[in-house]
């Protein structure tokens, strides 16, 4: 018998875009009223081909949200006193209400120094200790985009959260960590799981809801899944496909997967636009704080 997709999309492209032209009527909205462009400044050193790609998109996506863009290229051999120097007129800067470090960074520069010397209120992408220490004490602030992408996506889909059995694989600072306290803090009962976890399966086959994070191309089954669960795959594997060419795949084994839960991200056009949509919303939030009169 052939097999049946049961699964519905968890479509992140679409979301994205909603949540980007929602947010482009808002920044209209406050430009009209005099103010200056949101800006943004993307850090990218070397020649990483993946964060190259990367970084243009984000810079595509900041030009149809009316958002400035402000792209500091440095070469893979760059010094930290090159990227610090920068870092700190970014911080100076009147009109840079956002900046982004590109990461994985080469090798040899330190990137907790790097990420901690951007000032945390243009800490877009919210992997400051700042910020992940209001995450973690459950106040608002810049937080880091990919997570807030799952959670404004499970949002958008109307998933329950509240009593949610909510499984996440990966305890990384800039997914794993960051999406269990936000499922925590929406009422979810949450496990987290990592690469010394035991009996992962059955753990897993326990979740109303999976988000995984662990880079493993594949890795989750159909047979890990509960039958109507929501399953979110955050993973990004490039690996040769057989025609040759690279082709992106995420840690859910998608064709397997699809037919036993309920609602699936697919990878591409899952997760990964969600957290480019998440990043301008942060450089937004950044911008009214640096803008508008309080009160
Ligand atoms: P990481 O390598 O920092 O962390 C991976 C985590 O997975 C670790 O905590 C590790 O303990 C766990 N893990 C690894 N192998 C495991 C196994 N076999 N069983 C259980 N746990 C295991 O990675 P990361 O930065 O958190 O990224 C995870 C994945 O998400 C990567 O594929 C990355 O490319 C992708 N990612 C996607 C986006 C996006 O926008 N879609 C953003 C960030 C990361």
């Amino acid at each position: 018998m052939p097999n049946q997709q049961t699964a519905q999309l968890l479509d992140g492209k679409s979301c994205a875009n909603s949540c980007r032209e929602e947010l482009k009527i808002k920044i209209d909205e406050v430009r009209k009223r005099g103010f200056r462009a949101p800006g943004l400044a993307v850090v990218l050193i070397g020649d990483n081909p993946a964060s190259q790609v990367y970084v243009k998109n984000k810079v595509a996506a900041c030009k149809k949200a009316g958002i400035e863009s402000y792209l500091h290229q440095f070469p893979k051999d760059a010094t930290e006193a090159q990227v610090l120097n920068a870092i700190e007129e970014l911080n100076d800067s009147d009109e840079v209400d956002g900046i982004l470090v590109q990461l994985p960074l080469p090798g040899h520069l330190p990137t907790d120094k790097i990420l901690h010397a951007v000032r945390p209120d243009k800490d877009v992408d919210g992997l400051h200790p700042y910020n992940l220490g209001l995450l973690m004490a459950g106040k608002p602030g810049l937080r880091p985009c990919t997570p807030q992408g799952v959670m404004v996506l499970l949002e958008r889909y109307n998933i329950p959260l509240a009593g949610a059995n909510a499984v996440v694989i990966g305890r990384s600072n800039l997914v794993g960590k960051p999406v269990a306290l936000m499922l925590q803090e929406q009422n979810a009962t949450v496990t987290m799981c990592h690469s010394k976890s035991k009996n992962l399966e059955a753990i897993t086959r326990a979740a109303d809801i999976l988000v995984v994070a662990a880079g493993r191309e594949c890795m989750v089954k159909g047979s890990w899944v509960k039958p109507g669960a929501v399953v979110v795959d955050v993973g990004i594997n490039r690996r040769v496909a057989a025609s040759g060419e690279f082709e992106l795949v995420g840690d859910v084994d998608f064709q397997e997967v699809v037919q036993v839960a309920s609602l699936v991200t697919p990878v591409p056009g899952g997760v990964g636009p969600m957290t480019v949509a998440m990043l301008l919303s942060n450089t937004f939030l950044a911008y009214q704080e640096h803008i508008l009169p309080k009160g």
